[in-house]
């Protein structure tokens, strides 16, 4: 009955992570993408690779990620993830401290190396912050970031040349359960069987999964990023983020860097929102982010744009089954990309019927039936997980 092991919704960096898992245990793969591969978030990730979580269990899949992002080309055969090894600042209030003194210390026992800084420590190696309010900082000198396209398409590559079928500009209208499989029905009228489907969809995910008849509470956020030229500026090699002032800021490469959000954003339509950068969105950042670096009062505003996270009501990701044969991944907000290529095998093992791991269970899609929503990061800063 069922024409593919397994049917995956979405190209997205998730669905090519599992592909990939799934293509190297010799499974029948098929990846339905109502576009192309990284066309939705994945493409305009800014793709930050830190391990600096509160949650052990995402700190893990981080440290095991670094592991494949360093050997990419290897394990991909010859793909290209573009990572570049950074070190990354989180500047934290003065309350934060006892948390971030049992997280960094875990961090150290556990294969992620990250320092805690006192505002004396923080003046002496990072000279460039006001450190008004500033009371900790913690340095994980391992952080970097990749490219999200170039870690998608590598992924991808190498499934299709395990046997994976990628199809294209193919958008599945319906999820159909049927007795001993799924079909999935698309919007050219084509149908496609599969023993287990993993939805992996991003923002799109609620709305595929009320053609099941299930219901998620994963709401669409538009998010802005604001992008600048150093200029005179003396570059700032590393990734930063200030957890009062809700900014993250990356190195990109051509002389630039670019500024995104930490807090919660207004709620968008998916297929209906505006992708623009917007002249106050741009001056809300650039007074925040010259509040805390006053030297890039200096550096040249180029552009921006805003894109998608799917956030879940505790902003942790969801991953799990949601109806008979129906995985999901999903809810992974600003912070997902980076946990990618190891939690694809963590989900190849839930649809090939190998026993999940425990750091799993936490993530299920039944916690907001049953009250169980996690708790993570700091203050308005969640996505520090
Ligand atoms: C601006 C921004 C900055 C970010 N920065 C970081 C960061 O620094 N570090 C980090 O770790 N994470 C970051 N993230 C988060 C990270 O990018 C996402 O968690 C991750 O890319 C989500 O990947 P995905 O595969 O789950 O989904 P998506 O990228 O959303 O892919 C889903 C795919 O499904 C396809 N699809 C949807 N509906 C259908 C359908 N009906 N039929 C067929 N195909 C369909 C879409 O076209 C899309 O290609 C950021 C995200 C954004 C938007």
């Amino acid at each position: 009955m069922a024409g593919y092991d397994v049917a995956i919704i979405g190209a997205g960096v998730h669905g090519a992570s599992a592909a990939l898992h799934l293509a190297e245990r010799g499974a029948e793969v098929a990846v339905l993408e109502r576009a192309g591969p990284a066309s939705g978030p994945t493409g305009r990730s800014s793709a930050v690779v830190r391990g600096y979580y509160v949650n052990e269990f995402l700190a893990t899949l981080t440290r095991d990620s670094l592991d494949l992002f360093h050997g990419f080309a290897d394990w991909t055969h010859g793909g290209d993830a573009g990572f570049v090894t950074t070190g990354a600042l989180f500047l934290h209030e003065p309350g934060d401290g006892e948390r971030m003194q049992a997280t960094v210390q875990r961090l150290n026992t556990r294969g992620t190396p990250t320092d805690l800084l006192t505002p004396v420590q923080i003046a002496a190696d990072f000279p460039a912050f006001d450190l008004s309010g500033i009371g900790w900082a913690a340095w994980e000198p391992g952080a970097g970031y990749a490219d999200p396209v170039g870690t998608t398409l590598g992924m991808l590559n190498r499934a299709r040349s395990l046997g994976a079928r990628l199809l294209q500009d193919t958008q599945v209208t319906t999820i159909e359960p049927l007795a001993e499989a799924v079909r999935l029905h698309t919007a050219s009228g084509e149908r496609v069987t599969a023993g287990q489907v993993l939805l992996a969809a991003g923002p799109w995910t609620s709305a595929l999964l009320s053609t099941l008849g299930v219901t998620l509470p994963l709401r669409a956020e538009r998010h802005i990023i604001a992008t600048y030229g150093w200029g005179e500026v003396h570059p700032v090699p590393y990734i930063w983020a200030s957890m009062p002032d809700g900014l993250y800021v990356k190195p990109e490469p051509r002389e630039q860097f670019l500024v995104g959000t930490l807090w919660e954003e207004p709620e968008a339509d998916p297929d209906d929102y505006s992708g623009e950068l917007w002249p106050d969105e741009q001056l809300r950042i650039a007074e925040a982010l010259v509040r805390r670096m006053p030297g890039t009062a200096g550096a040249a505003a180029s552009s921006g744009y805003a894109a998608l996270y799917d956030v879940a009501p505790d902003w942790q990701p969801v991953i799990g089954a949601v109806a008979d044969r129906v995985t999901v991944v999903a809810g992974t907000a600003g912070h997902g990309f980076k946990w990618a290529p190891a939690l694809g095998r963590h989900v190849a093992d839930l649809l090939t019927g190998r026993p999940a791991h425990p750091g799993l269970t936490q993530f299920r899609p039944g916690r907001f039936g049953d009250g169980a929503l996690l708790t993570g990061g700091y203050g308005n800063a969640k996505i520090m997980g």
